[in-house]
C-alpha cells in the first residue's frame, strides 16, 4: 500500500528563490489528495510529476493567500486539460465567494463539477469519510479561521498472530480465508472452533496530521496523542530568538514544534513554512532537534512515506 508525502512548498507567506509558498500532496492508495495551493503550486506539481487531472481531493487551510493562491490558476488549467471527474474542495468560509467571482468575471463554465464543503468547527471533527482514509479538521490557533487535517488510514484487513502460526498450518485455505476476513470459524455443530479475535490481529494503520498555520497549542497535541499518529507536519516559521514576532502573528518557533512533537508522541516531525528571513534553514531543524531528535525539514520534492 501507498502512503506517501510529497512536499511542494515550504515558505511562508513570501515565495524566494527556491523555496515555494505552502503546498503538500499526499497519496493514499490511488487517491490523490492536495493539501494547500500556494501560488506556483502548478510548476511544483509538473517538477515533481504530480498529474492535475488525478487529484481529487483538496483541502484549504485558511485563507491567508500563501496558502491557497494557486488554486484558481489549477482549477482553470484543470478546466482547460479537459477534466471531467469530480473535485473536491474543502476550506473554511469565503473560498466559495472566491471561486464563484473569478469564474464569474472570467465567464469559466467548467466542464466538470466542483463539490466545495464549508470546514467549520470548533472542536475536531471527522469531515470525510471513505473506505480506506477518514479526515479530521482541527481548529488552529491562528490570526484568521484555519484548520489543520489528520489524514487517517482506515482498515480491517487482519493477519495471523505469530503465536498461532502452527495452528494455521493445519487449516484448510477457507477457514484461514474466514478467520482473516473477520468472521469466526464453527464446526457442525454450530459450536465455535476458531476466534478470529484470539487467533489474528488487525494490521497496523497509519496517519499523517498537517498543523499550519497556528501558535503552540497544547490542546492539540493532548488530541493527537489520543489518535496515535505516525507523522506530524507542525508549522515552525520562527527561530525561538524570534520568539515575540511568532506569538505576534499567530505562528510557532522550531523549538514549538518540537515540543507539540514531544507531547502528541508521534514518530517523526517535518518542519516547514519558513519564514524568508531564514536563508539557512538547517538551523531551525538543529533547534527542533534538541528537543525531538526525529526531525526533518519540509524541503521541496522530499517524499515520505508515511506507512514505514
Ligand atoms: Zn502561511
Ligand atoms: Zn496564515
Amino acid at each position: 500500500m501507498l502512503f506517501r508525502l510529497t512536499i511542494l512548498g515550504s515558505a511562508a507567506a513570501l515565495p524566494i528563490l527556491n523555496r515555494h509558498t505552502t503546498a503538500q500532496h499526499l497519496r493514499i492508495n490511488q487517491t490523490h489528495i492536495l493539501i494547500d495551493c500556494g501560488e506556483g503550486t502548478q510548476q511544483q506539481m509538473l517538477k515533481y510529476k504530480i498529474n492535475a487531472l488525478k487529484i481529487d481531493f483538496i483541502f484549504i487551510s485558511h485563507l491567508h493567500g500563501d496558502h491557497y493562491l494557486g488554486l484558481m490558476g489549477l482549477i482553470s488549467s484543470m478546466h482547460t486539460m479537459k477534466r471531467e471527474k469530480d473535485l473536491y474542495i474543502f476550506a473554511p468560509k469565503g473560498l466559495d465567494e472566491i471561486i464563484g467571482i473569478q469564474m464569474k468575471y472570467s465567464r469559466l463554465h467548467l466542464n466538470f463539477k466542483i463539490h466545495l464543503q464549508e470546514v467549520c468547527n470548533d472542536a475536531p471533527t471527522v469531515i470525510f469519510s471513505q473506505s480506506h482514509f477518514q479526515v479530521w479538521a482541527l481548529p488552529m490557533n491562528h490570526r484568521i479561521e484555519c484548520y489543520g487535517y489528520l489524514f487517517k488510514q482506515i482498515s480491517n484487513k487482519r493477519k495471523t498472530k505469530p503465536e498461532y502460526a502452527q495452528l494455521f498450518e493445519t487449516m484448510d485455505s477457507n477457514t484461514i480465508k474466514q478467520l482473516l476476513s473477520g468472521k469466526n470459524v464453527l464446526n457442525q455443530l454450530g459450536e465455535l472452533r476458531y476466534d478470529y479475535e484470539l487467533l489474528t490481529q488487525l494490521l497496523p494503520v497509519y496517519s499523517y496530521a498537517y498543523l499550519a498555520d497556528t501558535a503552540f497549542s497544547a490542546e492539540i497535541a493532548l488530541f493527537l496523542a489520543a489518535q496515535h499518529v505516525d507523522w506530524l507536519y507542525h508549522e515552525a516559521t520562527f527561530l525561538e530568538e524570534d520568539k515575540e514576532r511568532a506569538e505576534k502573528t499567530f505562528h510557532s518557533t522550531a523549538k514549538q514544534a518540537a515540543e507539540i512533537a514531544v507531547l502528541s508522541k508521534v514518530r517523526n516531525l517535518l518542519i516547514g513554512h519558513f519564514s524568508a528571513r531564514y536563508t539557512k534553514i538547517q538551523t531551525l531543524q538543529d533547534e527542533a532537534k534538541q528537543v525531538f531528535e526525529n526531525t526533518f525539514l519540509a524541503l521541496e520534492g522530499s517524499q515520505h512515506d508515511i506507512n514505514l
